[in-house]
């Protein structure tokens, strides 16, 4: 049965099925775009974080820098809380991996980098 009814993405009133809730292809396809770029925001905000440690490791190593305390890497934006993975592979300390590269703390709290073989 055809019914008066209010596009849900438009507002705009049309005639349709009773179960048509968009007024044309246009509103079903910007309506079910914005829900999926709603749904993407948070693992946008992972992956830039993860980015930006994974550039900060390679600048540092590119550099000749493989091990720098926690204080220099908060200094240059490194998020401690985000990385891809983890293991204790090496010698039973934890390894935190972000992507091709892993760290870990030593004794003396620096942080060490290493390029994954
Ligand atoms: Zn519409």
């Amino acid at each position: 049965m055809e019914t008066k009814r209010h596009c849900k993405r438009c507002g705009e009133r049309f005639v349709g099925r009773s179960d048509k809730i968009f007024c044309c292809d246009s509103c079903r396809n910007d309506y079910h775009n914005h829900l999926r770029r709603e749904r993407n925001k948070g693992m946008n905000r992972v992956n830039r974080i993860l980015s930006r440690n994974r550039d900060i490791i390679r600048s540092l190593l590119s550099r000749g820098v493989k091990s720098i305390g926690t204080r220099e890497l908060n200094m240059l934006s490194f998020d401690f809380g985000h990385f891809t993975s983890m293991d204790k592979r090496f010698l039973g300390r934890t390894c935190y991996h972000i992507y091709e590269y892993y760290y870990y703390f030593s004794n003396n709290g620096e942080v060490h980098f290493t390029l994954k073989e």
